[in-house]
C-alpha cells in the first residue's frame, strides 16, 4: 500500500508534465476533428508520442477530391515526426483511416491537416527545417535537429514545391538572365531574376545554359508576362542574346556593367598567369608573383601596402602592366550620363586597345564593338535600373552554392537556389515554431 503510495507520488510530475504537452500542443498545432489523446515517452525513453484520434463524429475527408466522404476501415497506426521538444524526438501517433468516396468511386486514404499521407515528417516540422536550411547548409540542419540529410532535402522540397505552386508572379518590369557554373566540366545553370525596383527575385532555374533552357523560362511566365517586360540585362552570352531579341523585342536589352567586368578581369588574369610563367622560364625577377589581387581589386580597395606594392609594379613595362592600365581606363565609362558620350569614349577605347597588340585584351575590345549598343542601353536606362543587383543576387546564388556542398545535382541546388533567393510564399502553420 505504501509502495503503492510513493509510485503513485513518483509518477505524478510525469503524468502532469505530459498532460501540459497536450494543452500546449492544442494552442499550437490544433486541428479541428482531431484530439490529442494522450502523451508518453516511447519505451526506450528517448522520444515522446502523442497518441491522435477523431474526434467523435468528425468524418474523414477524401484525400483526392478533398470532400468529406464515409469512413470504410482503418490502416495499421502510423508515426508522423513532429518538432523535437528539449532533447526528445516527439512524434504523432495515428491510424489513418480509408473512405469509401462515392464521388472518388473509390477506397482512398483520408487526408490529414498535420501532413501529406506520404511523409513522415509533419508539416509543422518540415517548415521548421526548411527555415533552419535557409540559415544554415543542409548539414548542419540535419546534424542540429539529429535528423538526416534526406530529410531535410524533403523539408525543403515541400516548401518550395508549394512556394512556386502559390507565388504570383503579376507584372514583371525588369529581368537579368546570368549563367553560373556549379561543377567541373562546363555544367551550368541559367537564373533569370526579377530585377524591379522594389522586387529583387529569383524567378527561375534552368539546367545548362542553351537556347533551350532559357526558353523554359518563357514558358513558364507565359506570353502576356513577357510581353509587358521593359528591360532585360544580360551578358553576352549569345544563346541568351537570341532568345532575348525573339521573346522581348519591345523591351530594351542592357549588357550588365558586372558582366563586362568580370570578363575584362578574366582577361587580365589570363595575361598575367601567362607572362609570369614565362619570366619564371625564363628565369627573370618574378615581380608578378603574387600580383592577382592587386591587380584584380578596384585600387580603392587595397589596403596601403598593397597599394605600394601596385605602384611598384606599375613601373615595369610588362604585357599585364599595359593591360592592367587598359582596364582601369575602361572604368571612367560608366562614369557618363549620356549614351553618346559614353559611345565615344568606347571607340576610343576600343581602338586605342586594338593597337595593343594584347591578343586577349583586344578580343575584349571586338566582342564589345560588336555589341556596342546593347552596351550603351545601359546609359539610356541608367536612372531606371537599380545596377549592382545582378551581381548582388549573383553572389548571393554562389554563397548558396557553397553551403549545400557535396550534394551539387541539379534537383538540389534548384530547389536550394529558389529555397533562398526566390522569396517564395511558405505554406500556412498554426504556429510560428521560432
Ligand atoms: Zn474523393
Amino acid at each position: 500500500m505504501v509502495a503503492r503510495a510513493i509510485l503513485v507520488v513518483l509518477a505524478f510530475p510525469i503524468f502532469h508534465f505530459m498532460l501540459q504537452l497536450i494543452t500546449i500542443l492544442n494552442r499550437c498545432h490544433r486541428f479541428p476533428g482531431f484530439v490529442y489523446q494522450q502523451a508518453g515517452f516511447s519505451f526506450d525513453h528517448k522520444s515522446i508520442e502523442i497518441a491522435v484520434r477523431p474526434r467523435k463524429g468528425s468524418a474523414a475527408v477524401c484525400s483526392r477530391c478533398h470532400q468529406s466522404a464515409p469512413g470504410y476501415d482503418q490502416l495499421p497506426e502510423r508515426r508522423f515526426e513532429f518538432i523535437p521538444f528539449w532533447g526528445f524526438l516527439v512524434f504523432l501517433l495515428y491510424s489513418m483511416r480509408r473512405v469509401d468516396c462515392r464521388r472518388c468511386e473509390a477506397v482512398v486514404v483520408e487526408q490529414v491537416p498535420w501532413g501529406d499521407g506520404k511523409r513522415t515528417l509533419t508539416n509543422a516540422y518540415m517548415l521548421f527545417l526548411a527555415r533552419w536550411a535557409r540559415r544554415l547548409s543542409w548539414k548542419e540542419t540535419a546534424e542540429a535537429f539529429h535528423t538526416s540529410w534526406e530529410k531535410v532535402f524533403d523539408a525543403v522540397e515541400h516548401v518550395v514545391t508549394f512556394g512556386l505552386a502559390h507565388r504570383t508572379l503579376g507584372q514583371i518590369d525588369a529581368i537579368g538572365v546570368d549563367e553560373i557554373q556549379y561543377a567541373k566540366g562546363h555544367k551550368y545553370l541559367t537564373l533569370v531574376y526579377q530585377i524591379d525596383l522594389d522586387v529583387t527575385r529569383l524567378l527561375w532555374v534552368g539546367k545548362e545554359r542553351t537556347i533551350e533552357s532559357f526558353q523554359g523560362f518563357f514558358t513558364t511566365i507565359g506570353d502576356e508576362v513577357a510581353s509587358k517586360i521593359v528591360f532585360v540585362c544580360s551578358d553576352m552570352w549569345e544563346p541568351y542574346l537570341k532568345v532575348i531579341r525573339e521573346k522581348c523585342s519591345e523591351a530594351l536589352h542592357i549588357l550588365d556593367r558586372f558582366h563586362i567586368v568580370a570578363k575584362m578581369n578574366k582577361a587580365l588574369d589570363e595575361i598575367r598567369a601567362g607572362e609570369s610563367r614565362r619570366m619564371a622560364m625564363d628565369g627573370r625577377t618574378p615581380v608578378l608573383k603574387k600580383s592577382r589581387w592587386l591587380l584584380l581589386k578596384r585600387e580603392e580597395n587595397l589596403k596601403t601596402e598593397q597599394r605600394f606594392r601596385l605602384r611598384d609594379l606599375l613601373r615595369y613595362n610588362l604585357r599585364t602592366v599595359r593591360a592592367y592600365l587598359l582596364k582601369e581606363a575602361f572604368q571612367q565609362l560608366w562614369d557618363y550620363n549620356s549614351a553618346t558620350w559614353a559611345g565615344k569614349f568606347l571607340d576610343e577605347w576600343c581602338r586605342q586597345v586594338m593597337r595593343s597588340r594584347i591578343e586577349p585584351m583586344k578580343k575584349i575590345a571586338r566582342s564589345l564593338r560588336q555589341h556596342r549598343e546593347l552596351i550603351l542601353n545601359y546609359f539610356r536606362a541608367q536612372k531606371l535600373l537599380s545596377s549592382g543587383v545582378v551581381e548582388g543576387l549573383n553572389n548571393k546564388a554562389k554563397l548558396t552554392m557553397r553551403k549545400s556542398y557535396g550534394f551539387r545535382t541539379f534537383r538540389c541546388l534548384e530547389l536550394a537556389l529558389y529555397h533562398s533567393l526566390g522569396k517564395l510564399p511558405e505554406p500556412e502553420s498554426t504556429h510560428d515554431f521560432f
